[in-house]
């Protein structure tokens, strides 16, 4: 099966009281268990042993379990110790492991293993290393199914698709006298056509199951003293940036993680955006620019008595996030009852709010909640995804709109290498292609002994 040497680690080392794991996967696993429990281990069997060091003395007493291959989580021999949690305990363990052979596992060794044992593919082992870090329920769940395959699955789906489309391209090409309609061109376009269907709507899915992983990225913009820095202070509940009359405090941007409706709401605050200002603000007012592109959400603050006021520069700004929200903040200084003076360019649906008096800001939260989980559609079908995935999707999806672009003027040569290309991009998502520096770095961000 494998040449592979045997790697030994705590896989989880509980509090005191708690149970921890050592686990061991490689050849000499059983062996090396064996030897430490000084009696036999049956597979798939719980057996209580005492562990002992090279002296016959006792290191612990606990459960030994035998996983052989290749029905265990790696695919190769598995041998887990339960023993009492204390680091020193497990520590032994360990050491006495590596004396019989093993060595030191690397962060994510085991997960690394099971994927090229062909146990997992690699979006599935991501979401190994996804269900660990898992902030809340909801985001467990999301990874558990993209660790079931509900992810890879559909990728693989679209993936068989365009390797059928590229059999058909290539096998025209060497039939390059006849016109591709003779060739069942209509089948191909409409095969093609479907494929580009699945993969927008897998690509939804995957952008919302990258927010379900790593928040919602919101950037708070609009003119210096809108109330900005305030506004992050309401909604994280305590004093994180600094408030003055005085324009242009804020210089840097400024990052605070909140929670809402179980999502997590990374909040940036920028530098207030006018013209002029010093060179520590302009770089201020650049950086705010430069973190709006990568924003899935910007919330854009004006002054609500003056709304128009530095309007065009935040909305300028605002226009590279994914999505807008504005805010008409300082309510509670428009005459009781009175609406906001109307100021083109606000869209519909801004909300009147008060950074001061916390007038408006349950319809922000709320606004805040359906945006972070919104197109969570069925939320139970959701799964976890990286922007790396995403990045692959959307270069697939690229390279596919372009094949099917190239198919219409029977450029074939061209259509089939844009349809390689995107074939590749789905099969890095899975590491069905791969490249060995793109496994090192997904797996090295993994915990050890996982
Ligand atoms: P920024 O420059 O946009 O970050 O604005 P700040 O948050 O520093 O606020 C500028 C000034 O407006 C400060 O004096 C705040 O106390 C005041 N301010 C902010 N929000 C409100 C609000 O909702 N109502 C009132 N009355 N004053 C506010």
């Amino acid at each position: 099966m494998t040449d592979r040497d045997t790697i030994a680690a705590i896989a989880t080392a509980a509090g005191p009281g708690g149970v921890g794991i050592v686990r061991l996967s490689g050849p000499l696993s059983l062996g090396i268990g064996e030897r430490l429990c000084a009696r036999a281990l049956a597979p798939r069997h719980a057996t209580f042993a005492r562990f002992q060091d090279a002296f016959g003395t006792a290191i612990d007493d606990g459960i030994a379990l035998y996983f052989a291959a290749p029905a265990s989580y790696t695919g190769e021999d598995v041998v887990e110790l339960q023993a009492h949690g204390s680091p020193a305990v497990l520590h032994a363990l360990v050491d006495r492991c590596c004396a019989l052979g093993a060595r030191r596992a690397r962060p994510g060794e085991f997960s690394e293993r099971a994927f090229l044992e062909g146990k997992l593919d690699l979006a599935q082992a991501e979401a190994v290393a996804d269900l660990i870090a898992a902030s809340d329920a909801r985001a467990a769940r999301a990874a558990r199914r993209a660790l079931e395959g509900a992810f890879s699955r559909r990728v693989e789906a679209i993936a068989q698709a365009l390797l059928r489309a590229r059999v058909h391209v290539e096998a025209a090409i060497d039939f390059a006298d006849e016109p591709i309609e003779t060739l069942g061109g209509p089948q191909l376009r409409a095969d093609l056509d479907a494929a580009a269907q699945a993969l927008d709507a897998l690509l939804r899915d995957a952008e919302q199951g990258r927010r379900l992983r790593d928040g919602l990225h919101a950037v708070i913009v609009g003119p210096p003293n809108a109330g900005k820095s305030s506004l992050l202070n309401a909604l994280a509940g305590r004093d994180r940036a600094i408030v003055t009359e005085v324009a242009g405090t804020t210089r840097d941007l400024l990052q605070e993680a909140v929670r809402i409706d179980g999502v997590e709401v990374t909040l940036v605050d920028t530098a207030g955006l006018r013209v002029g200002g010093d060179a520590i603000e302009r770089e201020g007012m650049r950086r705010a620019r430069a973190e709006l592109e990568r924003a899935d959400l910007a919330i854009v603050v004006v002054d609500a008595r003056a709304p128009a006021e530095g309007l065009a520069m935040a909305a300028a700004a605002a226009a590279s996030a994914r999505a807008q929200l504005w805010l008409l903040n300082k309510a509670d200084l428009l005459t009781a009852g009175a609406a906001p003076p109307d100021a083109p360019g606000i869209p519909a649906g801004a909300i009147a709010v008060s950074a001061l008096t916390g007038q408006g800001l349950d319809a922000l939260h709320a606004r805040l909640g359906m945006l972070a989980c919104s197109d969570a559609g069925d939320p139970e079908g959701a799964f976890t995804a990286r922007a790396r995935h995403v990045a692959a999707l959307q270069a697939a999806a690229g390279e596919l709109d372009q094949a099917r672009g190239l198919l219409v003027h029977e450029s074939l040569d061209l259509a089939a290498e844009a349809l390689r290309h995107a074939h590749e991009s789905l099969g890095a998502i899975t590491g069905r292609v791969r490249a060995d520096d793109l496994l090192g770095h997904i797996f090295a961000s993994f915990c050890i002994g996982k």
